[in-house]
């Protein structure tokens, strides 16, 4: 399995930040979670293969997490020489097709129509969806809006966890027990605190529950980069800690 983070900002427009975007990939599957503004156009810099990924998965429907998965289509269909024929499935909580479906007076009336062939599945929290044949998509409810899920993604040994954004909620941290990786926003400092965002140290307290081998922090608005974050994640999480940037990548073997 490896975990490559595209994409590490936020709604803050930043230079060396695209907004929201994962590449997860674990045999045949390249799972895309969310797909915000310049997402494509990094995957095009770091050199992946945006052609070919199988599945995209969207943690909520904010424009930092959503606005590129127009940019997407249209690359595979107008982009490349001949038109990506491969299905790809994209993922959501209820009521994604609703959104999907408000793009097309925006974008086109064919938007969603083949090539590509696209699946839409609305993926019920708590349900299991088969990526592949070893590959399992799980999502949790959490609190940030009201569709907002984190993805367990779990192949070959091995299990990630992302979790969007999110407030603070030890149900997610509980869930997201034993994992190999816990992918986690880190969005603001203490002194700009929200119930719909985490904090360092609230993301060292989530880790210190969840127990995962690796703790990687993502999705950092400005204010927070000025602070110790590592310093303060370590107050309540022994365990290692990344702070990502654009193009962070880590490999798992695979059993
Ligand atoms: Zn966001
Ligand atoms: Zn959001």
């Amino acid at each position: 399995m490896k975990i490559t983070t595209i994409g590490t900002g936020t709604a803050a427009p930043h230079p060396e930040r695209a907004q929201s975007g994962t590449l997860i990939e674990v045999g045949s599957v390249r799972l895309l979670v969310d797909c915000g503004s310049a997402v494509v156009l990094r995957m095009a810099a770091l050199g992946l293969r945006w052609q070919s990924i199988t599945h995209v998965a969207t943690t909520h429907f904010h424009a930092d997490h959503t606005t590129d998965i127009a940019t997407l289509i249209y690359g595979w269909r107008y982009g490349q020489l001949p038109p990506r024929a491969e299905p790809v499935e994209l993922i959501g909580p209820p009521g994604f097709q609703g959104l999907l479906d408000a793009m097309k007076p925006v974008f086109g009336e064919e938007l969603l129509n083949p090539p590509p062939p696209l699946a839409i599945i609305e993926l019920p929290p708590g349900m299991d969806h088969q990526l592949a044949d070893d590959v399992v998509l799980q999502s949790l409810k959490v609190p940030h809006t009201p569709e907002s899920v984190a993805y367990s993604v779990r192949g070959r040994g091995r299990r990630v966890v992302v979790s969007g954004d999110t407030g603070f909620d030890p149900a997610l941290a509980v869930w997201a027990e034993g994992c190999d990786v816990l992918l986690c926003e880190c969005s603001l400092p203490d002194a700009l605190a929200l119930p719909t965002h985490l904090t360092p140290r609230q993301c060292g307290t989530l880790a210190a529950i969840a127990r995962p081998k690796q703790l990687v922090l993502t999705h950092f608005y400005p204010p927070v980069e000025t602070e110790d974050i590592a310093g303060q994640v370590a107050e309540h999480f022994g365990g290692s800690v990344v702070c990502c940037h654009d193009g962070w990548s880590l490999e798992l073997e695979e059993s």
